[in-house]
């Protein structure tokens, strides 16, 4: 009896995807990446709501938006007037903000009603890709930059029942993500994040969570593939949510521009 429910539940549980968003471009721009987007999200049951934990919102202390309409906050520089010209007008979920504080502890997770961020690039690029309606509500979930990154998987882990309650848990950001050492003239990666990229996807086959949580232990590819952690923390929570026996699948693959690997995967 005990294994059948255990069956059963998990067959009602959302997946979860982290999605590798890349250049902001991908937007609006037609190519390989936003296609397999697009195509796994058209797999999924319909969420009843979303909740995005992007690489482009950290505070001190964690941060769920609360707002009824969260604004489209165009959070980058020197791109063309269409991208700044995109809206993703969907509504916010003040309910479903209140849950991620039930689950988290009302006292450690603060509404953003008295700043409201509303929805960043790491959000609506790919939102606005795989659900352009923008009829489901999005929550945002903001990365506590005190924390270390094992707490960040820790803190996830306990956003579980969401997936048992038709929330769609998107982690936005990118597994290789180096600015600084990014070239826009090359398609081929960097030795190291290659390796990096590769290296991960085995631990992440493997279910080697502890592993990937502890990736300043990873060696000098990690280092340079992770300068700053807020676009791989995005990562660490959805594999929090990934159960025992629970299949992953990588639905987009690649290392672009040298330095920034569009990897992407599904839980469940
Ligand atoms: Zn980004």
């Amino acid at each position: 009896m005990e294994d059948n429910r255990t069956d059963l539940d998990a067959l009602s549980l959302m997946p979860a995807l982290f999605v590798g968003h890349g250049n902001p471009m991908n937007a609006i721009e037609e190519n390989r990446f936003v296609a397999a987007w697009c195509e796994t999200a058209a797999r999924l049951p319909r969420p009843r709501a979303i909740l995005c934990i992007s690489a482009h919102w950290e505070t001190d202390g964690t941060r769920v938006t609360a707002e009824e309409r969260p604004r489209t906050i165009h959070d980058f520089s020197g791109f063309p007037d269409e991208l700044y010209a995109v809206r993703y007008p969907a509504p916010g979920s003040p309910p479903l903000a209140e849950r991620v504080r039930e689950l988290l502890g009302a006292s450690a997770v603060r509404p953003d009603t008295d700043e409201p961020w509303g929805l960043d690039h790491g959000a609506w690029a790919v939102l606005r890709r795989i659900y352009p309606e923008a009829d489901i509500p999005v929550v945002q979930l903001s990365l506590d930059r005190t924390l270390p990154p094992r707490d960040h998987y820790g803190l996830a882990c306990r956003l579980l029942p969401l997936r048992r309650e038709g929330v769609l848990v998107v982690g936005s950001g990118n597994l290789v993500h180096n600015l600084r050492l990014l070239d826009w003239r090359t398609d081929r990666p960097f030795p190291w994040a290659a390796e990096f990229d590769r290296l991960a996807a085995e631990l992440v086959r493997a279910g080697e969570h502890d592993r990937l949580a502890d990736y300043p232990a990873l060696g000098e590819a990690a280092r340079l593939a992770i300068p700053t952690n807020e676009h791989y923390l995005p990562l660490l929570y959805v594999l929090a949510l990934q159960q025992p026996e629970e299949p992953v699948v990588f639905f987009a693959e690649g290392v672009v521009y040298g330095s920034l690997s569009m990897r992407s995967l599904q839980i469940g």
